[in-house]
Protein backbone atom coordinates (compact mmCIF):
# COMPACT_ATOMS: atom_id res chain seq x y z
CA UNK A 1 0.00 0.00 0.00
CA UNK A 2 1.34 3.32 -1.00
CA UNK A 3 -0.10 5.79 1.41
CA UNK A 4 1.02 9.55 1.42
CA UNK A 5 -1.32 11.96 3.68
CA UNK A 6 0.35 15.08 3.42
CA UNK A 7 -1.58 17.12 0.16
CA UNK A 8 -2.40 20.24 -0.59
CA UNK A 9 -4.79 21.65 -3.17
CA UNK A 10 -5.72 25.14 -4.39
CA UNK A 11 -8.48 25.27 -1.20
CA UNK A 12 -5.12 26.77 -0.13
CA UNK A 13 -1.66 26.73 -1.34
CA UNK A 14 -1.53 23.75 -4.08
CA UNK A 15 -1.98 24.58 -7.33
CA UNK A 16 -4.36 21.97 -8.69
CA UNK A 17 -8.34 21.67 -7.63
CA UNK A 18 -9.51 18.66 -5.29
CA UNK A 19 -10.53 16.64 -7.95
CA UNK A 20 -7.58 17.17 -10.44
CA UNK A 21 -5.08 16.47 -7.21
CA UNK A 22 -7.03 12.95 -6.43
CA UNK A 23 -6.58 12.11 -10.11
CA UNK A 24 -2.89 12.81 -9.77
CA UNK A 25 -2.81 10.77 -6.60
CA UNK A 26 -3.96 7.67 -8.43
CA UNK A 27 -1.59 8.46 -11.30
CA UNK A 28 0.99 8.23 -8.97
CA UNK A 29 -0.13 4.88 -7.95
CA UNK A 30 -0.69 5.74 -4.65
CA UNK A 31 -3.93 3.85 -2.21
CA UNK A 32 -4.56 6.78 0.18
CA UNK A 33 -3.93 10.38 -0.07
CA UNK A 34 -4.47 12.90 2.41
CA UNK A 35 -5.86 16.09 2.14
CA UNK A 36 -4.67 18.71 4.41
CA UNK A 37 -5.35 22.35 3.18
CA UNK A 38 -4.11 25.25 5.25
CA UNK A 39 -6.85 26.15 8.06
CA UNK A 40 -9.63 24.91 5.57
CA UNK A 41 -12.10 22.55 4.96
CA UNK A 42 -13.15 23.46 1.67
CA UNK A 43 -11.86 20.95 -0.38
CA UNK A 44 -12.84 17.62 1.61
CA UNK A 45 -16.60 17.62 -0.45
CA UNK A 46 -15.03 17.55 -3.92
CA UNK A 47 -11.72 15.61 -3.16
CA UNK A 48 -13.90 13.29 -1.55
CA UNK A 49 -16.70 13.00 -4.80
CA UNK A 50 -13.64 12.43 -6.90
CA UNK A 51 -11.34 9.61 -4.66
CA UNK A 52 -14.67 7.84 -5.20
CA UNK A 53 -14.68 8.18 -8.89
CA UNK A 54 -11.10 7.20 -9.17
CA UNK A 55 -11.10 4.68 -6.79
CA UNK A 56 -8.43 6.17 -4.46
CA UNK A 57 -8.99 6.15 -0.42
CA UNK A 58 -9.06 9.89 1.11
CA UNK A 59 -8.06 11.13 4.28
CA UNK A 60 -9.48 14.27 5.40
CA UNK A 61 -7.40 16.54 6.68
CA UNK A 62 -6.59 20.22 7.72
CA UNK A 63 -2.61 21.81 8.53
CA UNK A 64 -3.37 24.04 11.25
CA UNK A 65 -1.48 27.17 11.67
CA UNK A 66 0.28 26.43 15.13
CA UNK A 67 3.58 27.97 16.83
CA UNK A 68 5.96 26.81 19.88
CA UNK A 69 7.04 30.24 21.49
CA UNK A 70 7.65 32.40 18.88
CA UNK A 71 8.11 29.52 16.42
CA UNK A 72 5.76 28.72 13.32
CA UNK A 73 4.73 25.11 14.15
CA UNK A 74 2.30 23.22 11.58
CA UNK A 75 0.08 20.63 13.07
CA UNK A 76 -2.23 17.99 11.02
CA UNK A 77 -5.40 17.19 11.75
CA UNK A 78 -7.17 14.15 10.77
CA UNK A 79 -10.86 12.81 10.45
CA UNK A 80 -12.05 15.34 13.06
CA UNK A 81 -15.73 16.84 12.95
CA UNK A 82 -15.42 19.69 10.95
CA UNK A 83 -18.52 20.80 12.72
CA UNK A 84 -16.89 21.21 15.70
CA UNK A 85 -17.32 24.81 17.16
CA UNK A 86 -13.42 25.84 18.20
CA UNK A 87 -12.84 24.26 14.39
CA UNK A 88 -14.82 26.40 12.72
CA UNK A 89 -13.68 29.43 15.04
CA UNK A 90 -10.31 28.47 14.41
CA UNK A 91 -10.67 28.26 10.42
CA UNK A 92 -12.84 31.73 10.60
CA UNK A 93 -10.14 33.34 12.77
CA UNK A 94 -7.34 32.12 10.29
CA UNK A 95 -8.70 32.70 6.99
CA UNK A 96 -9.55 36.38 8.17
CA UNK A 97 -6.17 37.04 9.45
CA UNK A 98 -4.06 35.54 6.98
CA UNK A 99 -6.19 38.12 4.24
CA UNK A 100 -5.25 40.86 6.97
CA UNK A 101 -1.74 39.72 6.78
CA UNK A 102 -1.36 39.26 3.03
CA UNK A 103 -2.44 42.87 2.43
CA UNK A 104 0.08 43.75 5.00
CA UNK A 105 3.09 41.73 3.48
CA UNK A 106 1.99 43.22 -0.29
CA UNK A 107 1.46 46.87 0.95
CA UNK A 108 5.27 46.58 1.72
CA UNK A 109 6.86 44.98 -1.38
CA UNK A 110 4.40 47.68 -3.18
CA UNK A 111 6.91 50.22 -2.13
CA UNK A 112 9.21 48.25 -4.27
CA UNK A 113 7.76 46.23 -6.76
CA UNK A 114 4.99 46.56 -9.07
CA UNK A 115 2.43 44.15 -6.96
CA UNK A 116 -0.71 45.33 -5.68
CA UNK A 117 -3.29 42.98 -3.58
CA UNK A 118 -5.54 42.85 -6.53
CA UNK A 119 -2.75 40.57 -7.85
CA UNK A 120 -2.18 38.79 -5.41
CA UNK A 121 -6.00 37.96 -5.08
CA UNK A 122 -6.28 37.22 -8.65
CA UNK A 123 -3.52 34.29 -7.90
CA UNK A 124 -5.50 32.86 -4.75
CA UNK A 125 -8.79 32.91 -6.67
CA UNK A 126 -9.66 29.27 -5.66
CA UNK A 127 -8.36 29.48 -2.03
CA UNK A 128 -10.09 29.70 1.06
CA UNK A 129 -6.65 29.84 3.02
CA UNK A 130 -3.97 32.85 1.21
CA UNK A 131 -0.53 32.74 2.09
CA UNK A 132 2.81 33.65 0.78
CA UNK A 133 2.79 31.40 -2.44
CA UNK A 134 0.15 33.56 -3.89
CA UNK A 135 2.06 36.49 -3.45
CA UNK A 136 5.07 34.33 -4.03
CA UNK A 137 3.10 33.90 -7.76
CA UNK A 138 2.10 37.51 -8.34
CA UNK A 139 5.46 38.02 -7.93
CA UNK A 140 6.37 35.99 -10.50
CA UNK A 141 3.68 37.13 -12.80
CA UNK A 142 5.08 40.94 -12.21
CA UNK A 143 9.00 38.74 -13.61
CA UNK A 144 10.23 40.07 -9.77
CA UNK A 145 11.04 36.56 -9.24
CA UNK A 146 11.05 33.13 -11.08
CA UNK A 147 9.12 31.14 -9.18
CA UNK A 148 7.90 30.76 -5.44
CA UNK A 149 11.16 28.94 -3.89
CA UNK A 150 13.16 31.94 -4.96
CA UNK A 151 10.48 34.48 -3.53
CA UNK A 152 10.52 32.72 -0.28
CA UNK A 153 14.26 32.12 -0.45
CA UNK A 154 14.40 36.18 -0.65
CA UNK A 155 11.59 38.99 -0.02
CA UNK A 156 8.99 36.79 1.58
CA UNK A 157 11.66 35.16 3.88
CA UNK A 158 10.83 36.01 7.63
CA UNK A 159 14.22 37.45 7.91
CA UNK A 160 13.06 39.68 5.26
CA UNK A 161 11.75 43.68 5.54
CA UNK A 162 8.49 42.57 4.01
CA UNK A 163 7.43 40.11 5.87
CA UNK A 164 4.84 40.12 8.55
CA UNK A 165 4.42 37.11 10.61
CA UNK A 166 1.13 34.89 10.26
CA UNK A 167 -1.00 34.52 13.41
CA UNK A 168 -1.07 31.48 14.75
CA UNK A 169 -2.73 29.61 17.82
CA UNK A 170 -0.35 28.07 20.53
CA UNK A 171 0.92 24.04 19.13
CA UNK A 172 -0.71 22.56 22.56
CA UNK A 173 -4.04 24.01 22.07
CA UNK A 174 -3.76 22.74 18.16
CA UNK A 175 -3.43 19.92 19.41
CA UNK A 176 -5.84 19.15 21.95
CA UNK A 177 -8.82 21.54 19.30
CA UNK A 178 -8.01 18.30 16.87
CA UNK A 179 -8.31 15.37 19.81
CA UNK A 180 -11.67 17.41 21.26
CA UNK A 181 -13.09 17.38 17.75
CA UNK A 182 -12.78 13.79 17.73
CA UNK A 183 -9.32 13.54 14.82
CA UNK A 184 -5.86 12.48 15.56
CA UNK A 185 -2.84 15.31 15.73
CA UNK A 186 0.59 14.59 13.88
CA UNK A 187 3.39 17.10 13.77
CA UNK A 188 4.10 18.05 10.56
CA UNK A 189 7.97 18.70 9.59
CA UNK A 190 9.26 19.18 13.23
CA UNK A 191 12.69 19.81 11.83
CA UNK A 192 12.04 21.90 8.68
CA UNK A 193 15.62 24.43 9.29
CA UNK A 194 14.99 26.22 6.24
CA UNK A 195 11.37 27.82 7.27
CA UNK A 196 13.19 28.90 11.15
CA UNK A 197 14.78 27.74 14.02
CA UNK A 198 13.88 23.71 15.25
CA UNK A 199 12.32 24.13 18.17
CA UNK A 200 13.85 22.12 21.85
CA UNK A 201 13.29 18.65 23.19
CA UNK A 202 10.72 19.65 25.46
CA UNK A 203 8.17 20.75 22.78
CA UNK A 204 8.15 17.22 22.22
CA UNK A 205 7.16 15.82 25.70
CA UNK A 206 4.86 19.09 25.60
CA UNK A 207 2.71 17.92 22.92
CA UNK A 208 2.99 14.76 23.74
CA UNK A 209 1.04 15.45 27.63
CA UNK A 210 -1.60 17.10 25.01
CA UNK A 211 -2.05 14.12 22.86
CA UNK A 212 -0.33 14.55 20.14
CA UNK A 213 -0.13 10.99 18.22
CA UNK A 214 2.25 11.39 15.78
CA UNK A 215 5.70 13.14 14.15
CA UNK A 216 6.62 13.59 10.52
CA UNK A 217 9.84 12.14 10.25
CA UNK A 218 10.40 11.00 6.60
CA UNK A 219 9.69 14.67 4.87
CA UNK A 220 12.12 16.39 2.56
CA UNK A 221 12.35 19.84 5.08
CA UNK A 222 13.65 17.53 7.42
CA UNK A 223 17.13 17.63 6.91
CA UNK A 224 18.68 13.91 6.64
CA UNK A 225 21.52 14.35 9.42
CA UNK A 226 18.29 15.07 11.77
CA UNK A 227 16.39 12.01 11.04
CA UNK A 228 18.56 9.59 13.44
CA UNK A 229 17.51 11.93 16.50
CA UNK A 230 14.12 12.17 15.39
CA UNK A 231 13.62 8.33 15.27
CA UNK A 232 14.69 8.24 18.61
CA UNK A 233 12.19 11.06 19.57
CA UNK A 234 9.20 9.02 18.45
CA UNK A 235 10.90 5.66 19.34
CA UNK A 236 11.22 7.05 23.05
CA UNK A 237 7.82 8.70 23.21
CA UNK A 238 5.94 5.94 20.87
CA UNK A 239 4.48 8.68 18.39
CA UNK A 240 3.66 6.95 15.45
CA UNK A 241 6.22 7.85 12.88
CA UNK A 242 4.60 9.51 9.64
CA UNK A 243 6.24 9.67 6.40
CA UNK A 244 4.80 12.64 3.08
CA UNK A 245 5.49 14.33 -0.02
CA UNK A 246 3.55 17.78 1.32
CA UNK A 247 2.74 18.01 -2.24
CA UNK A 248 1.50 21.50 -3.75
CA UNK A 249 1.39 20.69 -7.40
CA UNK A 250 3.27 22.65 -9.58
CA UNK A 251 4.08 25.28 -6.52
CA UNK A 252 6.66 23.40 -4.76
CA UNK A 253 9.19 20.39 -6.36
CA UNK A 254 7.67 18.24 -3.83
CA UNK A 255 6.44 14.53 -5.60
CA UNK A 256 3.50 12.45 -4.63
CA UNK A 257 4.80 9.26 -2.86
CA UNK A 258 8.14 10.64 -2.38
CA UNK A 259 7.95 9.87 1.20
CA UNK A 260 5.25 7.68 2.79
CA UNK A 261 3.07 6.24 5.88
CA UNK A 262 3.11 2.18 6.96
CA UNK A 263 0.19 0.48 6.80
CA UNK A 264 0.54 -0.04 10.56
CA UNK A 265 0.21 3.87 11.25
CA UNK A 266 -2.35 4.37 8.71
CA UNK A 267 -4.64 1.62 10.59
CA UNK A 268 -3.75 2.95 13.52
CA UNK A 269 -4.60 6.57 12.86
CA UNK A 270 -8.06 5.99 11.29
CA UNK A 271 -9.07 3.83 14.92
CA UNK A 272 -11.29 5.68 17.17
CA UNK A 273 -11.49 8.61 14.98
CA UNK A 274 -15.09 11.37 14.47
CA UNK A 275 -15.08 10.99 10.87
CA UNK A 276 -14.14 7.52 8.84
CA UNK A 277 -11.41 7.12 5.56
CA UNK A 278 -13.47 7.91 2.63
P1 LIG B 1 2.40 31.19 4.96
O1 LIG B 1 1.57 30.20 5.73
O2 LIG B 1 1.58 32.17 4.21
O3 LIG B 1 3.49 31.81 5.77
O4 LIG B 1 3.15 30.36 3.80
C1 LIG B 1 3.89 29.23 4.18
C2 LIG B 1 3.54 28.13 3.22
O5 LIG B 1 4.24 28.33 2.01
C3 LIG B 1 4.02 26.80 3.74
O6 LIG B 1 2.99 26.16 4.40
C4 LIG B 1 4.43 26.06 2.53
O7 LIG B 1 3.40 25.22 2.10
C5 LIG B 1 4.68 27.10 1.49
N1 LIG B 1 6.12 27.19 1.21
C6 LIG B 1 7.11 27.26 2.09
N2 LIG B 1 8.31 27.32 1.46
C7 LIG B 1 8.04 27.27 0.15
C8 LIG B 1 8.85 27.29 -1.02
N3 LIG B 1 10.18 27.38 -0.96
N4 LIG B 1 8.25 27.22 -2.22
C9 LIG B 1 6.91 27.14 -2.28
N5 LIG B 1 6.09 27.12 -1.22
C10 LIG B 1 6.66 27.18 -0.01
ZN1 LIG C 1 1.45 25.10 1.91
FE1 LIG D 1 3.58 22.78 6.56
FE1 LIG E 1 1.87 21.28 4.11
Amino acid sequence: MRIDLHTHSACSDGTQSPAELMRAARDAGLDVVGLVDHDTVSGWSEAAQAAHDVGITLVRGMEVTARYSEQSVHILGYLFNPEDERIQAHMAALQSSRVDRARLITERLSADYPITYDDVRAQASDANSIGRPHIADALVAAGVVANRSEAFESILHPSSPYYVPQRAICATDAVRMINEAGGKAVWAHPYAVKRGSIPPLEAFDELKAAGLFGVEVDHRDNPEQTRPALTAIVEERGFARFGSSDYHGTGKPNILGENLTSPEVFHALTQGTFLEVC
